[in-house]
């Protein structure tokens, strides 16, 4: 029943219990956490906002990637994509996600938004990232239009998470998340590197409900 029962490798561990000053873990994290550290299945979390899903699947992924040996910076790829429906959502997993990794500066998030920010976003992508979050349209829009991405994704992409998915088919994004999947699936993954990352696509979806239209995704 404490972060420190589950496996969570250092410096991570310290960082959540004395930096974070998280005392356990929620439900949902007591579940999430040690099946996305020790399974490569795609994984549903039925979860409200305000339940700690954001760290749920945020810390997992970060954990896994903490174990790869040797190099893991930002020229090592983008391992872990992250959609969710609004601006203000991604920007609020992003500053999690910035939060979480200050125990590990050398992890780079990048944000996709929009807005007049196209220009930074594409130089950031650019210079490399591990992480993506961001809203499904501004995703699209770099994954069609900013070359570098397919060679940064080929060899590390290996999450791929959906956030709040009940709002991502109420707001109809429906459509544009066909056209990243499309796009995803259409690059050949090499899993062979990072052998202690999933050796497929892991797919995990949010949602406080399976309506919506959330069970399409
Ligand atoms: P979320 O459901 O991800 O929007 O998180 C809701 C709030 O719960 C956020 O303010 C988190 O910082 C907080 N939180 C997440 N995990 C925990 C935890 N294990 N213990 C206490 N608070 C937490």
């Amino acid at each position: 029943d404490s972060f420190s029962a589950m496996d969570i490798p250092e410096p991570l561990l310290t960082h959540i219990t004395d930096s974070m000053k998280l005392e356990k873990p929620t439900r949902i994290q007591k579940m999430s956490i040690p099946t996305l550290m020790s399974k490569d299945n795609d994984l549903f979390l039925h979860a409200q906002t305000g339940s700690g899903k954001t760290l749920a699947f945020l810390v997992p992924i970060v954990a896994r990637i903490l174990r790869i040996e040797g190099r893991k910076d930002r020229k090592s790829g983008c391992m872990a994509m992250i959609i969710a429906p609004t601006r203000e959502l991604a920007s609020q997993i992003y500053s999690v996600l910035c939060h979480l990794t200050r125990c590990c500066h050398y992890l780079v998030p990048c944000l996709l938004i929009g807005g007049e920010r196209k220009k930074s976003e594409k130089a950031r992508l650019r210079k490399g990232c591990n992480f993506i979050v961001g809203t499904p349209g501004r995703i699209l829009d770099h994954l069609k239009n900013t070359q570098v991405i397919k060679e940064q994704f080929a060899s590390s992409l290996r999450y791929l998470v959906f956030d709040e998915g009940d709002k991502l088919m109420e707001l109809g994004f429906e459509e544009t998340i066909n056209e990243i999947l499309q796009f995803l699936y259409s690059i050949k993954l090499d899993t062979s590197n990072f052998p202690n990352l999933p050796s497929r696509l892991v797919h995990v979806l949010c949602s406080a409900t399976l309506k919506g239209g959330a069970n399409k995704l």
